[in-house]
């Protein structure tokens, strides 16, 4: 079962001057920075009550962000939904015929094992599954 919206992933093209531009929207400080070297981005989080914003910048012009950026701009990358045992989640969605972009979950931002799903199973939104690593 999905639990919540955990966060909504942004991508930027410059994370410092986007860390300054959320700061002043949302009024709360960037509490966390930290590079995911798996996915080549850096990341940045932001509280806003339950839900948190991640920005995310390329740090390799072959990342996943770096693509996005290039083919549509800055903007809403993807939704990311907080999930009690994502193995599960994963056979789950799985078996009504969505693709997941990973076999076995992956160690994400945030100290979260991650799985995300191809937005084109989704309606164009790619949604990420992620659960907090206790
Ligand atoms: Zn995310």
């Amino acid at each position: 079962m999905f639990e919540k919206v955990e966060h909504i992933g942004i991508a930027v093209k410059n994370i410092s001057a986007s860390i300054e531009l959320f700061e002043a929207l949302l009024g709360a400080p960037c509490y966390k920075k930290e590079n995911v070297e798996t996915e080549k981005v850096t990341t940045a989080f932001f509280r806003t009550g339950e839900t948190k914003i991640e920005l995310l910048e390329s740090i390799s012009s072959d990342s996943a962000i770096a693509k996005f950026v290039e083919k549509r701009g800055e903007g809403i990358h993807h939704i990311a939904f907080e999930v009690e045992d994502i193995e599960r989640e994963m056979i789950r969605l799985k078996g009504k015929g969505f693709h997941l972009l990973s076999e076995k979950p992956l160690r994400g931002a945030d100290n979260k094992m991650v799985c995300f799903i191809h937005p084109k199973s989704c309606s164009g939104v790619l949604i990420e599954l992620c659960q907090e690593i206790k």
